[in-house]
């Protein structure tokens, strides 16, 4: 089934390349007819990002530079979207880093800077690029954020990404109940493990894709597509009665317990 969100305009946040998360939600909701905003993180992503972009052939979508780690940044960013767009209608939050040092080994080594690093990125960006989104959504909205069972329980390797994943999972929940009167819903799609540029990082990673695909209930692994569709549910109004959820995008291995 083909949802509409044609009138609408979303704004994608992190897309770094065709394997992106986010450009899996882009397609999606490019496809249901929605006008696109696209941020990317510095001048260094700009031309890929670019290139993407121009093969949906929509003259409508915006594409901006938006550094999360500076409010400065993010002010711009949300005042050029105003004066360009007006009103938007959703957000798409897929953006995380940590230090590739602090994604193997024991948990515990991990250094205060890298602690305050990943949180940063991963974690207070949502609170930040709500708080400004919010004032472009006044007919209502729906943020949506990326998370990872990792914030739920000790994953190997995944260590501090895991602590800023489960500040993030919180994030979710007291955003929901701050932006609910403005008829603001704020969710995640929590995914299952997919190969991408910050997949790269985690240290070991193709044995948790393995893992997956032997013992997932579906027995195979996520794609960006099906991420990509349950955003577009997500931001579309067959989910409006849903807000502050964990939606588990991930063959279903997060209900077993052995
Ligand atoms: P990706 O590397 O394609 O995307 C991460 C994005 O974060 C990149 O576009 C990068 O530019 C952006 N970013 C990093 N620092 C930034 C900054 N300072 N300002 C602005 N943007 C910044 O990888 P992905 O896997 O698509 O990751 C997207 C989201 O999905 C992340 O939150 C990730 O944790 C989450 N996730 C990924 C998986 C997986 O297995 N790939 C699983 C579950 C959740």
């Amino acid at each position: 089934m083909v949802l509409s969100l044609e009138g609408r305009t979303y704004v994608v946040m992190g897309v770094a390349n065709k394997r992106s998360i986010a450009w899996g939600i882009a397609r999606s909701l490019h496809a249901a007819g929605a006008r696109l905003v696209f941020t990317y993180a510095g001048e260094r992503f700009e031309k890929e990002v670019r290139a993407l972009v121009d093969t949906l052939e929509d003259e409508r979508s915006l594409l901006l530079p938006c550094d999360v780690t500076s409010d400065d940044d993010i002010v711009r960013c949300f005042a050029q979207i105003k004066e360009q767009v007006g009103v938007i209608h959703g957000l798409a939050h897929c953006i995380a880093y940590a230090n590739k040092d602090d994604l193997s080994g024991e948990y515990m080594n991990v250094s205060r800077d890298g602690f305050l690093l990943a949180h940063n990125i991963s974690a207070y960006s949502l609170t930040a690029v709500a708080r400004e989104a919010k004032e472009l959504m006044t007919e209502g909205g729906s943020i949506v954020t990326l998370t990872y069972l990792g914030g739920e329980r000790v994953v190997q390797n995944y260590n501090i990404m895991g602590v800023a994943k489960a500040a993030l999972d919180a994030s979710v929940k007291y955003l929901a109940n701050d932006l609910g009167k403005y008829g603001i819903r704020v969710n995640a799609i929590s995914a299952g493990p997919i190969r991408t540029l910050s997949a790269k990082g985690v240290s070991d990673f193709n044995s948790i894709l393995k893992q997956i695909e032997e013992r997932a209930p579906l027995r195979r692994t996520t794609t960006q597509e099906e991420v990509g569709d349950a955003a577009l549910f997500l931001f579309s109004d067959l989910s409006r009665g849903i807000t502050g959820e964990i939606i588990h995008v991930d063959s279903g291995y997060h209900i077993l317990g052995y």
